[in-house]
């Protein structure tokens, strides 16, 4: 990174700090800055700062430092981001001073923080990410520790037959808003971490979110072997073997890299299963110490915090026990136990049990357990009561924290300009208080309207220049033009169903009655349009045939161009598509939706959810404020539960959206649906942003786990 530090004139000097660090991200001032610097290659270099900054002439640089107009931006954007780096009077320390010690550690297997940084696959590296911002808005010390993938999660193209192909492209760090974490002597800081008989070197880089750091963990060190140097290039490899061995390496190396870099973290968090190996590496640190291992286990799990995020017995990691012994057996005898003792931590059904769970692994030792909505706490009782014999199933010690999402990064700016007149210029600062939301009603319906037209223009804007850029590079024939969205209209009631596809989450079940749908979308009067979006794993192959099946029916001329598959769904295409459609559809198949987010994300815009009651839904539907598709009981069999939705789903947008959108006064204007619009903003904003859910962490999890910590 400071490779350019040569061109950057010194009255500008901490532009540099400024991209370095993802804070701009979510201030827009922050933004504005690096909009004004370069408009042109802003946009060309993706709304990536750090490597705007390498590409800019530095005669650009040199007049800006001495525009008057840009060195006030400056200055008071900067005035800002010292402010927030440094506040004193932030939340936490007002409230919990002196509660912790140290900072809570969060190991995860995936960190969504910018499009910048590509190593995350989906909902869970966007909590993550999330997590990351609020802890820094709200002063929580919190340190992430992940991987850095080089090769990150793949890009999505769909073939002229429909299929899903992935290319993985390089990361060039030099572009990435990430630095080298060097040692003392002024070298890059290599830990060592166990690997079967010998060790793997494990780099170490630092991504900045405002005041909190994350950590992300790189094999791609000289001394490892070529196969080690490629570990950690990718995410969610299919190999168990690969998989095991990262799981190691973040789990015991991210310990070792904290320690290795002085951090003494008060509260150890888990988030989700692949990252539990942790525990294992702290409880070794105590038993090195002479320690006994129960004694250690019960340290360690005072202070350790586990979050699930999964009802899909096979959305865990278990690996066979054979594969574990092989990697672990180093590790029985330093922490005091026996190979059976080791492997019965994660076996489910005692000892006979050839798979070791990485979720049983982390709910057996750690003291804090939460799923991440309340129906989800639910399941997960139900799920897991085997492991605490003779509990009733609601005496089952896992609680829940429904997830929220990072409001500024979320929020369309043109909605943020609307709740600061309406709602007050501090209502970001009062975002999990029920009250101010109450004057979202004193918007008036054709301002919100207006706004509500103009990100649906912004959206098809994005999908059409996405077309355009695939038809300039000559890579697609009209046909897939179409199928990419190059005919939708900007004024119909555009639906948009977008997430990871997934079985579960059932992407085609408003395909089941073609005929009907047809007639929806084909309305003379009042069309629809739905909008597409969402990657599969590319080893599920169910999920990559739904892929097709959308893509081919998207083409179908009977739909006239009005059904959409947008390609590469990630976060900068999610902001788009949250803020731009109309509603938001979801139906999963019921209790396999832990939580859920994009729907908050559409809510807080405006953009009300149509949803099974099922992960936050459950508990945000209020019968005003969106939609709830079908029985909230699940169905006896799969059949009945498809086809009561489906019909639920027509019906919905027959009886209730459709007529609801179109209804106009005379100057156009939908009263009833800004109603919903509002209803929405007033229900989700507060009991569904971050930092209700970082509040609530922090009252319920950091205060007791805090009070009975040895360490
Ligand atoms: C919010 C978000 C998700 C999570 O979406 P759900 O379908 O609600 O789980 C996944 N991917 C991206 C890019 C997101 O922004």
């Amino acid at each position: 990174m400071s490779a350019i530090h040569w061109k950057i004139p010194e009255r500008v000097g901490r532009l540099d700090e400024l991209a370095n660090n993802l804070w701009w991200s979510w201030h827009p001032r922050g933004r504005q800055v690096f909009r004004a610097l370069d408009y042109v290659l802003w946009r060309v270099s993706g709304h990536n700062p750090v490597r705007q900054l390498r590409e800019i002439s530095p005669e650009r640089l040199q007049r800006v430092a001495v525009n008057t107009e840009f060195l006030g931006l400056y200055d008071s954007v900067m005035a800002d981001f010292d402010a927030d780096m440094t506040a004193r009077n932030a939340w936490f320390d007002t409230n919990y001073p002196q509660l912790l010690e140290g900072p809570v550690a969060y190991f995860s297997m995936e960190f969504a923080i910018h499009n910048s940084l590509p190593i995350y696959a989906g909902g869970l590296g966007v909590l993550a990410g999330d997590t990351c911002k609020e802890a820094s808005d709200l002063g929580l010390p919190f340190v992430g520790v992940g991987f850095m993938y080089p090769l990150g999660y793949f890009s999505q193209r769909i073939s002229a037959a429909g299929t899903q192909e992935e290319t993985y492209r390089q990361l060039d760090f030099d572009e990435a808003p990430v630095s080298p974490v060097l040692d003392s002597d002024g070298q890059r800081l290599v830990v060592k971490v166990g690997l079967e008989r010998g060790f793997i070197s494990v780099a170490v880089w630092q991504v900045r979110v405002g005041r909190v750091n994350v950590y992300l963990l790189d094999t791609n060190v000289e001394d490892n072997a070529p196969e080690q140097r490629w570990l950690s290039s990718r995410l969610y490899v299919a190999d168990q073997e690969v998989r095991l061995q990262q799981e190691i390496v973040l789990g015991m190396g991210g310990v070792r890299a904290l320690r290795a870099m002085g951090i003494k973290p008060a509260i150890w968090h888990i988030n989700e299963g692949h990252t539990a190996f942790m525990v294992l590496e702290r409880i070794r640190e105590w038993t090195e110490r002479g320690v006994s291992f129960t004694e250690a286990a019960r340290r360690v799990g005072s202070i350790a915090v586990y979050t699930t995020h999964t009802p899909i017995a096979a959305g865990h990691d278990v690996f066979h026990v054979g594969l574990v012994e092989k990697y672990l057996e180093p590790y029985c005898r330093s922490m005091g136990i026996d190979r059976k003792e080791l492997l019965a931590l994660g076996q489910q059904f005692g000892p006979g049990d050839q798979g070791f769970n990485m979720a049983i692994l982390a709910l057996r030792t750690s003291d804090h357990r939460y799923g991440v909505s309340r129906l989800h706490g639910t399941v997960a009782r139900r799920m897991w009561s085997s492991l605490w014999p003779g509990a009733e199933e609601s005496e089952v010690p896992i609680g829940h924290i429904t997830n929220g999402v990072h409001v500024p990064t979320w929020i369309a700016p043109e909605m943020h300009n609307l709740y600061s007149r309406y709602i007050g210029d501090d209502w970001l600062d009062r975002q999990d208080e029920g009250g101010p939301w109450a004057r979202v009603y004193d918007i008036p319906d054709g301002e919100l309207w207006r706004v509500r037209r103009l990100l649906r223009q912004k959206l098809m804007g994005a999908i059409l220049e996405a077309a355009q850029r695939a038809w300039a590079k000559g890579e697609v024939e009209s046909r897939h033009l179409v199928a990419i969205g190059a005919l939708l209209h900007p004024d119909l009631l555009t639906v948009g169903f977008v997430k990871r596809f997934a079985e579960y989450k059932r992407p085609t079940l408003i395909f089941q009655d073609i005929e009907r749908l047809k007639r929806l979308v084909n309305d003379p009067l009042r069309p629809i349009q739905i909008v597409f979006a969402g990657k599969s794993h590319p080893a599920d192959l169910a999920s990559k045939y739904l892929v097709q099946r959308v893509f081919n029916l998207a083409a179908d001329r009977d739909f006239r161009g009005r059904i959409a598959f947008v390609e590469d769904y990630d976060m900068h295409l999610a902001h788009f598509l949250v803020q731009g459609v109309d509603v938001w559809l979801n139906n999963p198949r019921r209790l396999l939706e832990a939580c859920g987010t994009s729907g908050m994300k559409a809510s807080i815009n405006g953009v009300p959810h149509v949803s099974v009651r099922d992960g936050w839904w459950d508990e945000g539907y209020n019968g005003a404020n969106g939609w709830a598709i079908g029985p909230s009981l699940k169905p006896a069999t799969w059949e009945e539960e498809d086809a009561l939705d489906a019909e639920a789903v027509y019906s919905i947008l027959e009886r209730d959206i459709i007529p609801l959108f179109y209804s106009r006064d005379e100057r156009g204007v939908p009263h009833g649906w800004m109603r919903m619009a509002k209803e929405a903003i007033r229900s989700v904003m507060p009991a569904f942003c971050a930092r209700r859910m970082m509040k609530e962490y922090c009252d319920r999890v950091l205060g007791p786990a805090a009070k009975q910590s040895g360490s």
